[in-house]
């Protein structure tokens, strides 16, 4: 299929990263979609890994995974978040994964003999995977966000990609250029310098801005946007302010106001007409600004200090709160500072404890700590993958009693592997792209906290792990108060744990953090928060 009535929107940054491209992308996706539109986004990144998987947290946050199993950028996580679609495979693309394609081709003589290059293949290799998303016929707009800042060594392929598709005649394109005007607090000035550097610099590899987001500080006066357009070559309208906001949820309104996606039209030569509803979005972010209580939730993790580790969590539990007019004072507590004899002092003043999933051994006893604290003291629970586990462990070692009861990950010669490798990563020795991955189904039994939530028996949910519960102990923990109540169909493994005589006690070996939207926040997180409301002292 032709992708000729596909319009694509490249995003590019300047000036310094962490200026939000993915809010930016997100919010006008949303603006697009709301009048009607059919929008996804696309991530470039311009590292060498093949995917954010082998990547340590603190280099790059949250490793994001979609419902076909890959291990994404967790702008991706944005994306779906913002939109309430899924994303896939094709929504992010490194320069390890273009490399490797390329290679791979080499090798099996695709290339009948030529020299390979930067341009053409690496280039051409770049705009096959952008147009790809037009190319399912399912997409009006395809935004792709090109990540790092313009002028950096790894990002100049991908710029020569978007120039050569800019002279393409089959191909229509935008390209918005997001940069930062900072402010000078010494002569209480607004700086346009930066910006007009950075798109020259982009001009230099010949690709000209066609919508500029300033970020600032402050308000952007019609001085200011006159003097950037006339030294960026953009019309004054296609400058738009993007002051910071208190929620990234505001940026859609902000967004809206400042008229973003009418310029995109216009560039476009598509009709504007009205600004489009977006009230159940503006209700979603009124009840999050005007909350009625506060919950005191504790994140138990090892990579606390870049909360962007744990972004989607954070994101679940914002949706979950606005649902019950909550706000959220979330603790975030390093599981390495925690232990027996601490937790009271640590944990004592909260409403609620989720312990996160993870891998590897650091902190992985004061998660335990923390689960057998919120079980024996019944603060509501909620435990993902790595935390669940702990809970199986926790539960193995006080309530059934096996003292050297641990997970197969830890330690490999437990005479009690409550938690043990699953049968097909036995065999597995490549790091990335290998773990059980992606959507897979659950049954849930009925009566359950888990059947209360999600209100049926089969859902799907998205996995990121090489571990599971062995089903030897199965009866034994049931016996004495901790029941699988989700298991998969077809492989029997267990995918949820609850703990009986316990206001709340969940564990799931999926990440329901994936599948938590501004328009459906996930019931697991509705449910625990709901919980820790009623259990409140
Ligand atoms: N390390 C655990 C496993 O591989 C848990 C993974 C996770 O928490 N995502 O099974």
């Amino acid at each position: 299929m032709s992708d000729s009535n596909t319009k694509y929107i490249f995003v590019t940054g300047g000036v310094t990263s962490s200026l939000g491209k993915g809010i930016i992308s997100a919010s006008l996706a949303k603006l697009l979609q709301a009048r009607g539109h059919s929008v996804t986004i696309q991530k470039l990144d311009p590292y060498i890994n093949v995917d954010p998987g082998t990547l340590n947290p603190y280099e790059h946050g949250e490793c994001f995974v979609t419902e076909d199993g890959a291990e994404t950028d967790l702008d991706l996580g944005h994306y779906e978040r913002y939109l309430d679609t899924n994303t896939s495979q094709a929504n992010n693309v490194t320069t390890g994964r273009i490399y490797q394609h390329v290679i791979n081709q080499e090798r099996a003589g695709a290339f009948l003999g030529k020299t390979v290059q930067v341009i053409p293949h690496i280039t051409d290799e770049i705009k096959r995977r952008i147009r790809l998303l037009g190319k399912t016929g399912s997409y009006d707009f395809v935004i792709t966000e090109i990540g790092g800042t313009v002028g950096d060594i790894e990002s100049l392929p991908y710029i020569e990609a978007v120039r050569q598709l800019k002279w393409d005649p089959d191909f229509s394109c935008i390209v918005i250029h997001l940069t930062l005007v900072p402010y000078l607090a010494a002569s209480g000035e607004l700086k346009t310098k930066p910006t007009q550097h950075s798109v020259k610099q982009l001009l230099e590899s010949g690709v000209q801005a066609d919508v500029l987001v300033l970020r600032t500080e402050h308000s952007i006066n019609e001085d200011i946007r006159r003097k950037v357009a006339l030294f960026c070559n953009i019309s004054t309208d296609a400058v738009i302010e993007s002051k910071n906001a208190s929620t990234i949820y505001e940026v859609p309104v902000m967004m809206q106001d400042e008229g973003l996606d009418q310029v995109v039209l216009r560039k476009f030569d598509m009709e504007v007409g009205e600004d489009p509803d977006i009230n159940q979005w503006k209700s979603f972010l009124h009840r999050l600004k005007n909350p009625k209580r506060t919950l005191k939730v504790g994140l138990i993790g090892k990579y606390i200090e870049l909360k962007d580790s744990y972004i989607s969590i954070h994101e679940s539990l914002i949706h979950a709160g606005a649902v019950s007019e909550s706000a959220l004072d979330i603790h975030w507590i390093h599981s390495e500072s925690l232990n027996d004899e601490n937790v009271v002092e640590k944990l004592g003043d909260l409403d609620g404890i989720l312990v996160a999933p993870g891998f590897g051994e650091r902190g992985i006893e004061g998660k335990i700590s923390a689960v057998k604290f919120a079980r024996e003291n019944k603060i509501p629970f909620l435990g993902i993958c790595l935390g669940m586990q702990c809970a199986v462990i926790e539960f193995a070692r006080n309530v059934v009693g096996l003292k050297d009861a641990h997970t197969t990950e830890i330690d490999e010669n437990t005479s009690n592997p409550v938690i043990f490798l699953m049968e097909d990563q036995k065999t597995v020795t490549e790091k990335g792209g290998t773990m059980r991955l992606g959507a897979y189904e659950c049954s849930i039994n009925e009566g359950t906290k888990a059947h209360k939530a999600y209100g049926k028996a089969l859902i799907t949910e998205r996995h990121r792990h090489r571990f599971e519960f062995n089903n030897k102990y199965l009866e034994k923990f049931a016996s004495v108060g901790m029941n699988a109540t989700g298991i998969n169909p077809t492989g029997k493994m267990v995918e949820i744990i609850e703990v009986e005589d316990h206001p709340w006690f969940v564990g799931v070996q999926f990440h329901p953090e994936y599948s938590s939207t501004v328009l459906n926040p996930h019931p697991l997180f509705v449910n625990f928060l709901d919980a820790v409301i009623k259990e409140k002292k």
